[in-house]
């Protein structure tokens, strides 16, 4: 995968519009996978607001707009922090995505 390769990819599918670059993409038959990344990750705690230590990454699946007629789906790869404030009773969080709210299925411009 080269780097800079992938510009015709995130403007065709309209991923920096929300966020994310796409670090590939497959053809599952009927739906197009497409794997991602934030472009810019939040690494403050939710609960205490300092700032976290990278842990891991964690997939995470949405369902997105469809491309050129077929449905769509994002493997975003979200970075997971550990809280560095020992007071804080939050451990683990997971980096929040401008396209999606924590949690949902979906990316916000499925719904609009
Ligand atoms: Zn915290």
């Amino acid at each position: 995968m080269q780097p800079s390769g992938n510009l015709v990819a995130d403007t065709i599918c309209r991923t920096a519009e929300i966020g994310l670059t796409i670090t590939g993409a497959a053809d599952a038959g009927n739906i197009t996978i497409i794997d991602a990344t934030p472009v810019t990750v939040n690494n403050l705690c939710p609960d205490c607001g300092q700032s976290g230590k990278l842990r891991d990454h964690t997939p995470r699946r949405l369902v997105d707009l469809p491309v050129v007629g077929f449905p769509t789906r994002l493997h975003v790869r979200v970075p997971r922090f550990t809280c560095s404030n020992l007071s804080c009773a939050r451990k683990i969080f997971q980096a929040s995505l401008n396209c999606a709210d924590d949690g949902a299925k979906i990316t916000h411009r499925v719904t609009r």
